[in-house]
């Protein structure tokens, strides 16, 4: 996660960073990021009690709430926290002129500059900065937006250029840092890394899309490993797990995985999606059950009982095992289960 970091910077060298921190750190647990991010200019994430979290663990650089306050308890939360707040809509304004503490707060003004998601539209904004600066309660006004396709630019559907173009023109003379990339937009578009970068899959080495993550020189933050707990001889003609999706065309050797969808391993993930065991690269066989999956050793002939078992990380690219599941390697950090035994390797410091 470190690494990945210095990836981040070294694609956005005149930028501060904001690492994001959201669901868990992507499945990696908040202590272990905000010790392999210390060295960023601060922690930006969507879960208010995760942010009066990084505070009672002792983070004292910023931190952005990238959705912003749900409710009062939570401006009342980044105003006595120190908390920077997105403000993407005028419920959240009027939220802060009501609030009832002195403190003022740092806040990101966000445009829906194409997305269509959070933000006002650029012929709405001035006017949501204009209300913004009026406000006691307001210190700074950050301008912030997000881009839908920075991963794949010449999208018809919203062109990045274009995108940028939009807030380019709605924040010309407006005074404020502006705060816009992601993971995506750090690796692809130095032209969008302006006064903050958001990465976020990246620091944990998954590729946003457009290239391996092995190309921008990203590496896995982590590793699901198991082991085969059973190994089966089936005839042609036998049928693997339940509703007997795989059937053997000539004799074969399935092994059993301890590793199933309660520890976040894809249940729709088809036959053949790539698994690596003792190093070696199979194919699952049948449907993944809750606590199992099985493989196929059938040209493995050394692999047997207690072979270590790679589903993701270390010499398997998460992208590549999302790609052949239909989803994305961020899905599949996020879903890692509570139940799943987090060992620390490297050299991870106190
Ligand atoms: C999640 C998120 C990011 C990080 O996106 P990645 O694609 O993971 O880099 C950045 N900005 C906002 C507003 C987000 O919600």
């Amino acid at each position: 996660m470190r690494h990945n970091l210095e990836v981040a910077r070294a694609h956005a060298p005149r930028s501060r960073t904001w690492c994001v921190v959201k669901a868990n750190a992507y499945g990696h647990s908040l202590v272990r990021a905000l010790r392999a991010f210390d060295q960023s200019d601060g922690l930006a994430l969507i879960e208010p009690e995760a942010a009066q979290q990084l505070r009672e663990l002792g983070w004292v650089k910023p931190i952005l709430l990238l959705e912003g306050c749900f409710d009062m308890d939570d401006v009342v939360l980044a105003q006595t926290r120190n908390i920077q707040v997105a403000v993407h809509c005028r419920e959240q304004i009027e939220m802060i002129e009501r609030s009832p503490l002195a403190e003022p707060l740092d806040v990101h003004l966000k445009m829906n500059s194409g997305m269509n998601r959070l933000g006002f539209v650029p012929a709405e904004y001035r006017q949501a900065h204009a209300r913004l600066q009026a406000c006691a309660k307001v210190r700074s006004i950050a301008l912030m937006t997000h881009f839908a396709n920075a991963d794949d630019p010449a999208n018809p559907g919203m062109p990045f250029a274009h995108q940028l173009r939009n807030f380019l023109d709605a924040t010309d003379g407006l005074p404020g840092a502006r705060n816009l990339a992601n993971s995506a937009a750090d690796l692809l578009h130095p032209q969008a890394c302006a006064d903050w970068v958001r990465p976020g899959i990246m620091l944990y080495g998954g590729t946003p899309g457009m290239h391996s993550a092995e190309y921008f020189g990203l590496r896995p933050a982590m590793t699901l490993r198991s082991q085969i707990i059973s190994v089966q001889t089936v005839a042609p003609g036998g049928a693997v797990g339940y509703g007997s999706r795989f059937v053997a065309k000539e004799t074969m050797r399935i092994g059993v995985v301890a590793c199933g969808y309660a520890d976040g391993y894809p249940r729709h993930a088809p036959d053949g999606t790539p698994v690596l065991v003792n190093g070696a690269r199979t194919g699952i066989v049948g449907r993944v059950s809750m606590d199992m999956l099985m493989v196929d050793l059938t040209r493995l002939p050394d692999a047997g009982m207690g072979s270590e078992v790679v589903l993701w990380g270390d010499g398997l690219p998460i992208d590549e095992v999302a790609a052949a599941a239909g989803t994305i390697g961020y899905e599949l950090m996020c879903a890692l289960a509570p139940r799943v035994r987090v060992v620390e390797t490297g050299n991870a410091p106190i």
